[in-house]
């Protein structure tokens, strides 16, 4: 945490997947007025948007949904193309899920509500350890961000990112710590009614949660062999 200073309001970009949900139990823990804004901008996987109504119920917060219309980017997430089913040695390279300038533009949005709402921070569930190679994760756009914004809007508010550095693993087990409530969260890039087991982002959440030594508490149609192997060795 950055700073006790100022009041405790602060705006979560809040997607319903794994990190942001963590992010929501970190902060309300913590004692903070949180409020949630998410986006619906057409993406192939808005199964995501039923887990943010259930999240935000269970927390007992209001969420924020804003629309809005994203055909002009081309992306695997808004129906162009396939979602690529790649191993996660594999994710060095920008995938074509990929969502050009997304963070720029939810953050854009999540400035104009913090500001208008006297919240003195935004939050953002970025993580460039365990990720997909999204440029938008990395801390050098989260600083310039946060730059532009106090330029921008000529305000002191503070863009915390505190899951920027750990491993998918220390997430997990922080979250479970907390009480995240797991079993509501969607990260699937496809979104059926089972998570897939072989999108980027079913695999490096099965491995987080592989590696934190808890079962996953979602249903997913297929398993990847290392998830499956270890579920059968451990009896999960
Ligand atoms: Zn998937």
């Amino acid at each position: 945490m950055r700073s006790e200073t100022g009041n405790k309001r602060i705006v979560v970009l809040f997607s319903g997947g794994l990190d942001s949900t963590t992010l929501l139990s970190y902060y309300v823990r913590g004692g903070y007025e949180v409020l949630p804004i998410s986006f619906y901008y057409g993406q192939t996987h808005s199964r995501e948007i039923r887990s943010v109504s259930e999240i935000c119920r269970h927390f007992g917060l209001k969420d924020r949904l804003v629309r809005m219309d994203l055909s002009v980017a081309s992306s695997a997430l808004l129906g162009d193309g396939e979602i690529p089913s790649r191993s996660i040695e594999e994710m060095n390279t920008v995938p074509s899920t990929f969502v050009p300038a997304r963070n720029l533009i939810f953050l854009s949005i999540a400035a104009s509500y913090a500001y208008s709402n006297g919240a003195e921070r935004i939050a953002i569930g970025v993580n460039s350890v365990d990720y997909s190679g999204y440029p938008d994760c990395r801390p050098g756009f989260i600083a310039s961000m946060e730059t532009a914004i106090r330029r921008g809007l000529d305000t002191e508010i503070t863009l915390e990112a505190p899951l920027q550095y750990l491993p998918k693993r220390e997430i997990i087990r922080k979250g479970n710590g907390l009480g995240t409530p797991y079993e509501l969260t969607w990260s699937c890039y496809r979104g059926g009614e089972n998570a897939c087991g072989r999108c980027d982002s079913c695999l490096l959440r099965l491995q987080g949660f592989m590696e934190a030594g808890i079962a996953d508490p979602l249903s997913y149609d297929s398993y990847p062999d290392f998830y499956a192997e270890w579920i059968k060795e451990n009896k999960k």
